[in-house]
This record gives C-alpha cells, sequence and structure tokens, in this order.
C-alpha cells in the first residue's frame, strides 16, 4: 500500500481495507455495475439518507431510467414522482440538470473540475465518483466520514465551520491512498455507517481503535463537536383539502423554488379569513368546511406545524381537481400523500 504522505505512522488505509476485505458491505444494488451513473445516482440519494431506505427508490429509479441519456429526456414531473417520498427535491431536480449537461457534453466527466460543474455535485460527491466508478484517488468528506476523523483524530470543534472543515478535508486527503482508492472510499463510509456510527458506536470491532484519539481517552461522545444548540423555528400554515361533488381533490403544482419545488401539493394559506378569500378568488361555493387535527412537518431549518383544513366545495369543472387515479400518479410531498390516502380511506 503506498501512502501520499502518512500523517502519522499507523497506515489507517491499509488497516482500513483490511477490514472492509472481511467485513465491508459489498451486495448493495449500487455496488454490482459500478457505472459513473449509478455510483453518482446512488450518492445523491444517500445524502441525508439512510441506505436502507434508499435500496427501493434506487431499484426503482434505475429501472424506469437505466441509462444517463433515458434520465435527461424524461420530464421532470417523472423524475420528481420516482424520487417522492425520499424527500430534498433539490436533489431530483439537479440530477435532471446535470444528466441534460451531461449527455450535452457526449461523455461522463472524469475529472474533478469538470465535475464540480454539474448541478447538486459537490467536492465529497465527485470524490467518491472518481474514486468508485473510475478508480483516481480522490477523498471524499461526508457525513460519515467527517465523524470517523474528528474522533480518530480528536478534532473540536463544529464540522460546519470553515476552519474545521478545511482541517478535515487536508486530513482526509492525505490519508486516502493511490491504490484500491474505491476500496478505501467504501471502506471509510463502511466504517462510519457500520462501526464509527452517531450513537453507541461499536469502538471494540473497529480496526483502527488502537490508534484512536477519541477512543484511547474515553470521550468519543465528545466527537463530532455539536454546534451551539438553537432550537429550530416554528412555521404555520393551513393547508385545504379542498374537495368538489365529484370527490376530487385540488392539488396545484408548487414553484421550483422553494420547499417541495415542482411537486403537486394543497393550497396553503395563513388564516381562516384566506381560506375563504381563495375559495372565493377560485370561484368555489362552501358548502362545509371543517378543521382536522395540526401535523408537524420537520425540515432541515424549521417546524412546519400544518392544520389540514377540509372544505367541501360546489364549483365548475377546474383542472385541478384531481380523482384518485390522478394524484396517484403525481409526484407528492410526503406530507400530502399521507393526508390523502388517510382521507380518501376515512371520509370518502
Ligand atoms: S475506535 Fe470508535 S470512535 Fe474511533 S474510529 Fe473506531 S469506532 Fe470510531
Amino acid at each position: 500500500m503506498t501512502l501520499k504522505k502518512t500523517p502519522v505512522e499507523f497506515n489507517f488505509p491499509n488497516a482500513l481495507l483490511t477490514w472492509f476485505d472481511l467485513h465491508g458491505r459489498k451486495n448493495l444494488p449500487w455496488q454490482q455495475d459500478k457505472s459513473p451513473y449509478r455510483v453518482w445516482l446512488s450518492e445523491i440519494m444517500l445524502q441525508q439518507t439512510q441506505v436502507v431506505t434508499v435500496i427501493p427508490y434506487f431499484e426503482k429509479f434505475v429501472a424506469r431510467f437505466p441509462t444517463i441519456e433515458r434520465l435527461a429526456t424524461a420530464t421532470l414531473d417523472d423524475v420528481l414522482q420516482h424520487w417522492a417520498g425520499l424527500g430534498y427535491y433539490a436533489r431530483a431536480r439537479n440530477l435532471h440538470k446535470a444528466a441534460q449537461s451531461i449527455v450535452q457534453r457526449g461523455y461522463f466527466p472524469n475529472t474533478l473540475p469538470e465535475l464540480l460543474e454539474l448541478s447538486g455535485i459537490g467536492k465529497s460527491t465527485a470524490g467518491a465518483i472518481l474514486s468508485i466508478a473510475f478508480q483516481k484517488s480522490q477523498a471524499i468528506l461526508d457525513g460519515n466520514v467527517k465523524r470517523v476523523l474528528t474522533r480518530f483524530y480528536g478534532i473540536a470543534g463544529w464540522t460546519g465551520l470553515r476552519e474545521i472543515e478545511i482541517k478535515l478535508w487536508n486530513l482526509s486527503e492525505e490519508i486516502t491512498p493511490i491504490e484500491r482508492c474505491g476500496d478505501y472510499t467504501q471502506a471509510i463510509m463502511d466504517l462510519g455507517a457500520t462501526l464509527c456510527t452517531r450513537k453507541k458506536p461499536r469502538c471494540i470491532e473497529c480496526p483502527v481503535s488502537k490508534n484512536c484519539a477519541a477512543f484511547l481517552t474515553d470521550t468519543v461522545a465528545n466527537y463530532p463537536s455539536k454546534k451551539s444548540t438553537k432550537k429550530l423555528p416554528i412555521k404555520q400554515a393551513i393547508f385545504l383539502i379542498v374537495q368538489n361533488e365529484q370527490q376530487q381533490i385540488w392539488l396545484e403544482k408548487r414553484p421550483l423554488k422553494g420547499i417541495w419545488g415542482g411537486l403537486w401539493s394543497f393550497p396553503e394559506v395563513e388564516t381562516q379569513e384566506n381560506a375563504v378569500n381563495w375559495c372565493d378568488k377560485n370561484e368555489l361555493i362552501i358548502e362545509h368546511s371543517q378543521f382536522l387535527i395540526q401535523q408537524r412537518h420537520t425540515f432541515s431549518h424549521y417546524h412546519l406545524d400544518f392544520t389540514p383544513m377540509r372544505i367541501d366545495v360546489k364549483s365548475a369543472n377546474n383542472f385541478n381537481f384531481h380523482s384518485r387515479q390522478q394524484w396517484q400518479n403525481r409526484a407528492l410531498p410526503a406530507p400530502t400523500k399521507i393526508l390523502l390516502t388517510q382521507l380518501t380511506e376515512d371520509f370518502l
């Protein structure tokens, strides 16, 4: 094993690779055919999302869009529909846009600067694509790797701070080997996902524990350092579940920018008065209305407390009204889908 530079005498990548050969995960769907497209797609899906959640989405997605060309020529609606439920929908929009750029380019980029030009690809994702799909020695620094490195080297300070991030990138680059870099990338991600976990890490089974600063000083629970605790703000909204005489539900396509961009959801207002005005504006005659129990959906940066308001209306035909069959074929945010399913089962 050749290291670019050895930060400590202990050979971190060798220890990790030996462990990976014996215990690493090698049967995940995206590990079977490590094409740049599949590696890229899996890396994007795995951002903020657990492996067990991603597997069925990945399989469904590649069955529908088996090549970059098929993804590039698909409609955004179709792509979003196959993403619905995974969350962080900007990922799907960026994936679609980047697929179109790649097809236009005529080849899958295999250098860091070219990959960074594509929508939704940051330095760590680019590193994973280059190392796993192209066998190039390129470091990564995703959440799992940050956790392993802060513990192994005993790096204090919130990892969202620029100076800490730079330090971690430098370390990651120093220890990324030249040979077997694809396996090494998978190995360090595996270590973070299976042993060096956020809660209850299994240090006794860890291949690098004898040299791990946090383990040796019994301070594993201190790393990574927490951000100074700030409570998430709470936003309120009323979701209008407007149903016509044909028991169809009004859904609107959301703007591409903002939460749930490009997905279909209920109209949203702030007050009951706004709800009445909204019906007037859309020439809907209210027959009956009723508030349902408030629910909470949490985003990374705020809680959304939404109160569903069911409104039965008389209306002229409007293309926004969706039958069950129609809304089942729409890309819906999770709370919309859950409410629609509950409502159609309970009330319709
Ligand atoms: S010894 Fe524990 S804390 Fe250190 S890298 Fe291994 S699992 Fe993580």
